[in-house]
């Protein structure tokens, strides 16, 4: 019999409290948690979402993915904050810290939830109960921000827990409790079940999670493949998946997020990307490191995962080159399904930057770029990711022709 024992901790809120929790630090009178605040794109383009928003917005029916001009009509006295990955980075890694005194066996999940898998730490800090107790408070206490933390014998039964109810809760779902804590949720509660998904169940008149448990599981394959199955074990609590700890390699920088939709935009996708460069870019700087391999992964909304990496001829480090890269390889992977989450990294780092003497004049725009890249990195560091996004004039996307790109590729 399975006697795993797994914790989910899922913060809440990430976004929206992280920058709330960061601003306090810096010396802010103010707790954006308790005022009409979201995270948002930038207003001034129509394309402006919400990301995350604070509970009173939510009581104004605020939505996470509406425009902020919607969000602004529920909410006249909208405060907007824009995302920094920066801090949103460095509280994860506190977090992230700060948990693996209770196991190295850790998976982070996304920015804001990781997994434990707890199952040989019982000997030496007992309860898992008592622990996601001291866990949720310890974060409180120390760092400033909430989290839920779920128990279950697996990754989905502690996922499903951290979700029950929200904010600051820790919640257990053990086989005993399935029948009564999960089968009674709306299918679309399952994880992994996306909209579409939801309504196509709901058309076939299984509404509910006890419902999908008891369908045939054959019929379900029959009719949506591989995604049936997966829905049928889920629904009854199978989940067998292990708890995959990503030690960070010192070999290779990476860096990842977990949309707050599904993203089929491109230009969202490229802006989310554009992120990561600066993000990755920044850090291989830091360690004055060049890169060889690019790498690129990306999941969609159904959880299916591919990925896929080069090997450049030169060594490269500024943000354009890498941004250059890591869209070759993203349009060539992407399949122009939604998107969940997107991971970008670089390996095979090395000190030198092997450019072959002999292009003089690439060379000389080389140096420049990296004289550039230096000056942008120290305002960054000094004001924030956001200062400079190469938004304006979208620098970036007209110097390696955006559009054409796509095309260009098989
Ligand atoms: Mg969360």
């Amino acid at each position: 019999m399975n006697n795993r024992i797994i914790l989910h901790v899922d913060v809440n809120n990430a976004f929206l409290s992280w920058t709330a929790v960061d601003m306090l630090k810096k010396g802010s009178k103010i707790d954006i948690r308790t005022h009409y605040a979201i995270i948002g794109g930038d207003e001034t383009q129509r394309r402006g979402i919400v990301l995350a928003k604070s509970n009173p917005c939510k009581q104004k029916g605020v939505k996470t993915a509406e425009t902020i001009r919607d969000a602004r009509r529920k909410c006249p006295y909208l405060e907007v904050y824009k995302p920094n990955f920066n801090v949103y980075r460095h509280y994860s890694n506190l977090m992230y810290h700060y948990l693996l005194q209770y196991t190295d066996k850790i998976e982070r999940y996304s920015i804001d939830e990781c997994f434990l898998d707890y199952t040989n730490s019982q000997k030496l800090f007992g309860d898992p109960i008592k622990i996601a107790y001291k866990i949720k408070n310890d974060i409180y206490q120390k760092f400033g921000f909430t989290v839920n933390v779920g128990i279950g014998k697996n990754k989905l039964c502690a996922k499903m827990a951290s979700d029950f109810s929200k904010p600051n809760k820790v919640h257990t779902l053990f086989p005993e409790e399935i029948k009564t804590k999960m089968w009674p949720l709306d299918v679309s509660e399952l994880f992994m079940i996306g909209k579409s998904t939801s309504k196509k169940l709901h058309d076939l008149n299984i509404d509910t999670i006890e419902k999908l448990a008891n369908t045939d599981k054959n019929e379900l394959i029959k009719r949506f493949k591989t995604s049936g199955k997966l829905m049928w074990e889920y629904a009854n609590g199978i989940d067998n998946s292990e708890v995959e700890s990503n030690y960070s390699n010192p070999k290779s920088i990476s860096s990842s997020t977990v949309l707050p939709y599904n993203y089929s935009n491109i230009e969202e996708i490229y802006k989310v990307i554009k992120e990561l460069v600066i993000d990755t870019g920044k850090r291989l700087r830091k360690n004055n490191q060049y890169a060889s391999v690019v790498h690129v992964s990306i999941k969609y909304s159904n959880f299916t995962k591919i990925s896929k990496q080069i090997k450049l001829e030169n060594n490269i480090n500024t943000d354009e080159e890498l941004y250059k890269e890591t869209l070759k390889i993203f349009n060539k992977l992407w399949n122009e399904e939604p998107i969940r989450s997107i991971a970008i990294g670089v390996s095979s780092l090395s000190t030198t930057n092997n450019v072959q003497l002999s292009i003089f004049n690439q060379n000389k725009s080389k140096e420049n770029d990296k004289h550039l890249q230096k000056t942008i990195d120290s305002i960054r560091d000094k004001y924030g990711n956001n200062l400079i996004t190469y938004a304006n004039t979208s620098q970036i996307n007209e110097r390696i022709n955006l559009k054409g790109y796509k095309k260009d590729e098989e």
